[in-house]
């Protein structure tokens, strides 16, 4: 055996919302990423600490509370330990920058405290490979939960961070003024099952999943 191995990943589930939050790193180098910190700073630096990582960058997928509010804390605990080097937030399309600018007003809606606005450092669009930490992040614009919805496909891992978008048997809510059920799961058919049958999907919430599993039984993709 020679080369490089695929990069390693760990979903944790943190705050009352239940969301996932995911670590994607190099194994060789210990470089990676966080995925979508909706909270529980203190316990996912412990996590990071655990597997000895040096994280370079905060990867969001959407706009939504549960997965960004913790990126603000997150972002300026990573640069301090990390010898103040500016570590970026990346993510997600511009359109859910609405989203992310009113996170404290929807937290005190919800009576949830200590969650923060937060604004990306780089914008993702569309098509847009992001490389970061020694890994290639393949950028899809996923709209339907909310406008601006990215998700995150590692080939070289063969796993997608998918956010709100494709869950085990079911998609995300679209109830929201913004929601739209039927473009959802067009994009979802258009843009994550073409990345493969073996890829595993791991949603904002709920079990894991992969692509063939979904493609043959999820009724919103039939
Ligand atoms: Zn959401």
């Amino acid at each position: 055996m020679s080369g490089k191995q695929p990069p390693q990943y760990d979903m944790l589930t943190v705050g009352p919302f239940r969301q996932h939050t995911s670590l994607l790193w190099r194994p060789e180098t210990g470089c990676g990423v966080i995925f979508d910190p909706g909270g529980e700073t203190d316990r996912l630096l412990g996590i990071i600490d655990g597997y000895g990582l040096t994280i370079e960058a905060i990867v969001l997928t959407h706009g939504h509370l549960d997965h960004v509010g913790g990126a603000a804390e997150m972002q300026e605990r990573l640069t301090a330990r990390q010898g103040g080097v500016h570590v970026p937030v990346i993510g997600p399309d511009p359109r859910d920058a609405f989203l992310m600018s009113s996170v404290e007003e929807s937290a005190a809606h919800f009576g949830v405290s200590g969650l923060r606005n937060i604004k990306a450092d780089r914008d993702t669009s569309d098509g847009e490979v992001v490389n970061v930490a020694g890994m290639e992040l393949h950028v899809r614009h996923v709209p339907g939960h909310t406008p601006g919805h990215v998700v995150y496909f590692c080939p070289e891992a063969e796993v997608v961070f998918a956010g709100d978008t494709l869950f085990r048997g079911t998609v995300g809510r679209t109830d929201f003024p913004y929601g739209d059920g039927p473009l959802l799961s067009r994009m979802i058919r258009e843009r994550i099952l073409p990345m493969g049958d073996k890829v595993v999907v791991i949603p904002g919430h709920g079990l894991p999943t992969n692509i063939g599993e979904e493609r043959r039984n999820n009724p919103f993709l039939q």
